[in-house]
């Protein structure tokens, strides 16, 4: 089996000022400890150059939440994945199920973002994951299916892109599905990676997001096929975010 490195990344969402790098300076300060994962924290758009110069140095890498497809262009208030890597991303988050219902992105726009992502350096986190009434109803494993399918860019490899598990009903609700459903999930998910890409697929690391904390992140990493988490609202104080990545020392 291939031997994946985790990764524990922090989306920040729409929360962070500049006094905020304190927080991140506190993550650099821990990562020190923690040589096993690797650490990305996904701050405001705002925050990217700054955030940078304060991981300058050390093996925490900044990423932003989201990109436009195209490189440059009339698109008002929009960033291209240029721009974020200018700015001093190493990665972004597409597909995030927050984009996907606000903004109506559906699975081709973030395929178009995977895409820009590899054009631009960036590593690709894509988001995929089903509705409470989807896994209700049975269909849990085809939705995400069908989103792989269409998020997905052809030529994907484990250096440009990851996949993030996240399901809705999970995010920032307090509830995760079961180890049982994560296996279940993760291993579908990796059955259809290797389908798709090879021993690429086998490579690529499954992230699970959705109401990871200290008092389940162990729990929820030691599910096979899951290479690390995706955090929300942990992500925002460093003492969490370091006690989940903490689980790989
Ligand atoms: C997220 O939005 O990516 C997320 C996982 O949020 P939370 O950890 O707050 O559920």
């Amino acid at each position: 089996m291939a031997s994946r490195r985790p990764l524990v990344a922090g989306n920040w969402k729409m929360n962070g000022l500049r006094a905020s790098a304190a927080e991140l300076a506190r993550i650099v300060e821990g990562a020190a400890k923690l040589p096993a994962v690797d650490l990305l924290v996904c701050p405001p758009a705002t925050l990217l150059a700054q955030f940078s110069a304060v991981v300058s140095g050390s093996p925490v890498r900044i990423g932003a939440q989201d990109c436009h497809a195209e490189p440059a262009g009339a698109f008002t208030g929009d960033l291209s994945a240029e721009m974020l890597k200018d700015a001093g991303a190493s990665a972004v988050i597409v597909g995030h199920s927050e984009r996907r219902s606000y903004h109506k992105e559906t699975d081709a726009d973030v395929r178009a973002k995977a895409l820009a992502a590899r054009r631009a350096g960036l590593l690709a986190i894509v988001c995929v994951g089903e509705t409470r009434a989807e896994r209700d109803s049975g269909r849990a494993l085809a939705v995400v299916g069908a989103q792989l399918d269409g998020s997905l860019p052809d030529g994907a490899t484990a250096e440009n892109l990851v996949v993030a598990y996240e399901p809705v009903w999970a995010i920032g609700t307090g509830l995760t599905p079961t180890p049982g459903d994560v296996a279940e999930m993760h291993g579908f998910i990796r059955q259809r990676l290797v389908a798709r890409f090879s021993a690429e697929g086998e490579g690529m690391r499954i992230l699970y997001g959705g109401s990871v904390k200290p008092s389940n992140a162990k729990e929820l990493m030691s599910v096979a096929n899951v290479d690390g988490a995706l955090v929300g609202g942990a992500s925002l104080k460093a003492d969490e975010f370091l006690a989940i990545a903490g689980v790989y020392r």
